[in-house]
């Protein structure tokens, strides 16, 4: 094990490194399957796809091309407020274009609800959305995933990309911070 400051802030561990990289090899494999032909265009929502965005694209090993786009509708707090902030665009033609939405975790909704129509105003073809872990219980918008790595229950998960105040983005799997760590 790699020598670790952030284990003690965590309440327990919901996903484990090994448990993660397994699921994204078979989530590949479907990938792989639906889109081997299409040439499809990975697009990850930054910050919290990094991680996984870089594991699902070797997972999925057919010709395909990445891009990002920056939103936000988070400051810092751990509760949606609602409202998306494009903080890095599309550096490219999307239209006619399989897009293949790679993001962390689907919440509220807000933020993919946004990104779905502000895509298919763009002139996506087709847009499926790939998300790491799925929130259910807190759904505000009509959006589902087409595909999911885990379901969680209500609680606020960090590690493998997802941050509190933009720490434990670096922790190798996924697990519930300690409330005492809120109240700092
Ligand atoms: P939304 O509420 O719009 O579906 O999700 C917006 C973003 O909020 C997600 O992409 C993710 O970055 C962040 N988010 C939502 N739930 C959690 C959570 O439990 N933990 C962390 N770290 N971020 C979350
Ligand atoms: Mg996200
Ligand atoms: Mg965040």
């Amino acid at each position: 094990m790699a020598k670790s400051n952030m284990d003690q802030d965590i309440l327990k561990v919901l996903f484990s490194e090994q448990e993660i990289h397994d699921r994204i090899q078979e989530m590949g494999n479907q990938l792989y399957d639906e889109f081997h032909d299409r040439n499809p265009l990975f697009v990850g929502v930054l910050n919290g796809c990094f991680l996984f965005m870089a594991d699902l694209v070797r997972a999925t090993q057919c010709k395909s091309e990445v891009e990002f786009i920056g939103l936000s509708s988070y400051q810092n707090a751990t509760k949606s407020s609602g409202v998306v902030q494009i903080t890095r665009d599309l550096q490219r033609d999307i239209s006619g274009r399989d897009i293949i939405v790679v993001e962390d975790i689907l919440d509220s909704g807000n933020t993919l609800y946004f990104l779905k129509d502000y895509m298919l105003a763009k002139g996506a073809n087709s847009i499926t959305i790939v998300t790491l872990l799925d929130k259910p219980s807190r759904r505000e918008k009509p959006i589902y995933p087409d595909l999911a790595g885990f379901e969680v229950p209500d609680e606020f998960v960090v590690g493998f990309g997802l941050d509190y105040c933009q720490q434990y983005r670096n922790m190798p799997y996924i697990g519930v911070l300690k409330p005492e760590v809120y109240s700092k």
